[in-house]
């Protein structure tokens, strides 16, 4: 394994101001010659973005927040986010599409539009996909991805995208998919890559319930780019060791 790996870790709306010090032994691996195929990012809560980026201004490790809103205007949307004030206090990446929001205000539509908005920020995308049990269960799972990704990427051509599968059954559930099972499903998001989106070399993260034990497993499966970490992101011992295990 010779490529960039990704460790993003999505903090959700957990942390507060004094788990920001907590990423000093992060930063320290990552001036770490070792780890230097890591690439390291931070999506914390908006209300954090500022001290993140404060502490880790020294290292190559990269911020970015959960998700943003879809207008690329200033406007009257309370308590909402725009690309570009994320933008504008220097974080360079956004989570757009999670399963926790497209539970609630995200449909394909919704995120297309906030991956435009996000683009014309020149922020780099987060671009999440996966299938709910249901969807897997009613043998769905190909379709769903096609919708996703065809729908959400509508009128796009841009290289500034990652794609984070992530089977929503498997977020926070401790359920991961097989190997098998995973490398089948990241070969079909290719195809579908392939032949609906003019993206060239497309870089495929894997999500859910990534964890210190099962990513000796996970780290086997040369497709993927790297891995987009909730909970076990929140535990600096935990990142550190999925990290060090990854790159060995
Ligand atoms: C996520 O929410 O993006 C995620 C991967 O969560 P977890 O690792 O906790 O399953």
């Amino acid at each position: 394994m010779t490529n960039n790996m990704f460790f993003i870790a999505n903090w959700k709306m957990f942390g507060d101001i004094r788990s920001v010090n907590s990423t000093k032994k992060v930063i320290k691996l990552s001036k770490n010659k070792k780890y230097k195929r890591a690439q390291i990012i931070y999506c914390p809560p908006y209300t954090l973005l500022e001290k993140f980026l404060k502490i880790t201004k020294k290292s190559k490790i990269k911020i970015g927040a959960q998700n943003c809103h879809y207008s690329q205007r200033p406007g009257p949307f309370t308590g909402s986010i725009s690309a570009n004030l994320i933008k504008s206090i220097g974080a360079n990446y956004v989570i757009i599409g999670h399963s926790e929001n497209r539970i609630s205000e995200d449909n394909n539509h919704t995120i297309n539009l906030k991956i435009k908005s996000a683009l014309k920020e020149k922020l780099k995308v987060i671009f999440c996909i996966g299938e709910t049990l249901n969807e897997k269960r009613r043998n769905k799972t190909n379709l769903v991805l096609k919708n996703q990704i065809t729908r959400g990427l509508k009128n796009i051509k841009n290289n500034n995208i990652i794609f984070a599968y992530e089977p929503v059954w498997s977020i926070g559930t401790g359920v991961i998919p097989t190997n098998n099972s995973l490398k089948k499903q990241i070969l079909n998001i290719k195809k579908i890559i392939n032949k609906f989106c003019k993206i060239k070399n497309p870089k495929i993260i894997y999500g859910g319930s990534v964890n210190t034990k099962n990513i000796t497993e996970l780290k086997k499966i040369s497709l993927i780019n790297g891995f987009l970490i909730g909970g076990a992101s929140q535990n600096t011992k935990n990142f550190i060791d999925i990290i060090k295990k990854t790159i060995n």
